[in-house]
């Protein structure tokens, strides 16, 4: 799989049903592999913090979340066919995990939105083994007891919609003891699937302006959509001084 270095964080080259081969085959590994969607304000966030930096390039699979992802990843050379937005992906591999008899956990989201969310994955993938779910309001304190809570219900895939840098660093650090073989961190999906949150129309989307639309739709994200301006700035600088790289691995 060919790889690029997008401001310092990796983004595999990988399609959609690539991705979902891959985690397919995580899952049934025995090392626990973080699975990251990587968009836009994360790259930002990773330049300066040093850690989330090292837990995203040491990942099993970074994924190319967003618009602003692919075109500067495309930039660098990398042929990444589409976006494989955490969203995008949860269909898919639900099939594919309902196929392969392969359980997983929802932790994230508040209230009953992890549980809503499971309800929908069921209806829609009625083989589809959901070990459990809970929201994800938890103290720090309270990591171990979580992932120990995951534990005790033996699911192989743990889907966790914290927000970032929290879910990958949670990931990072607790999957071993949750006992599962894959981490994936899909942001706001499951508010998605629980239907609080409305994606885009189709128009929206196939314009690439689905980051316009919830900027419409929820005002209040402007300054964190702030750096979507600024990503753009540092990709074409990086790209007019620097020299492209490509990783195979
Ligand atoms: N969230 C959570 N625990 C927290 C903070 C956030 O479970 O301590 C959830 C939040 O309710 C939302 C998700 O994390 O469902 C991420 O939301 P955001 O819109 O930031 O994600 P994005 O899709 O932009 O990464």
């Amino acid at each position: 799989m060919r790889s690029v270095r997008v401001l310092g964080c990796r983004v595999d080259a990988i399609d959609v049903s690539g991705a979902v081969a891959r985690i397919v085959a995580l899952a049934r590994g025995s090392e626990p592999s973080l699975v990251v969607t990587l968009g836009t304000e994360m790259v930002v966030r990773a330049r300066t913090d040093a850690r989330f930096r090292e837990v995203v390039n040491r990942s099993a699979l970074s994924l190319c979340d967003t618009i602003g992802v692919l075109f500067a990843a495309r930039l660098w050379g990398a042929r990444i066919p589409e976006r494989v937005a955490g969203i995008e992906l949860i269909d898919p591999l639900c099939a594919a995990f309902a196929r392969e008899g392969i359980s997983i956990y929802l932790l994230g989201a508040k209230g009953d939105t992890a549980e809503r969310a499971a309800r929908t994955l069921r209806e829609r993938y009625p083989t589809l083994v959901i070990a459990g779910a809970r929201d994800g309001y938890f103290a720090p304190a309270d990591d171990e007891s979580v992932a120990d809570a995951i534990a005790r219900t033996g699911a192989q895939v743990a889907l966790l919609g914290l927000g970032s840098p929290r879910q990958e660093c949670w990931i990072d650090a607790h999957l071993l003891r949750a006992g599962c073989a894959v981490g994936i961190g899909i942001g706001g999906s499951f508010d998605v699937l629980a239907g609080n949150v409305e994606r885009a129309p189709e128009a929206w989307q196939r314009a690439n302006l689905e980051w316009l639309y919830r900027l419409l739709k929820e005002p209040q994200r402007w300054r964190r959509q702030l750096a979507l301006p600024y990503f753009v700035l540092l990709t074409l600088r990086e790209r007019l001084f620097a020299r492209p790289t490509l990783e195979e691995s």
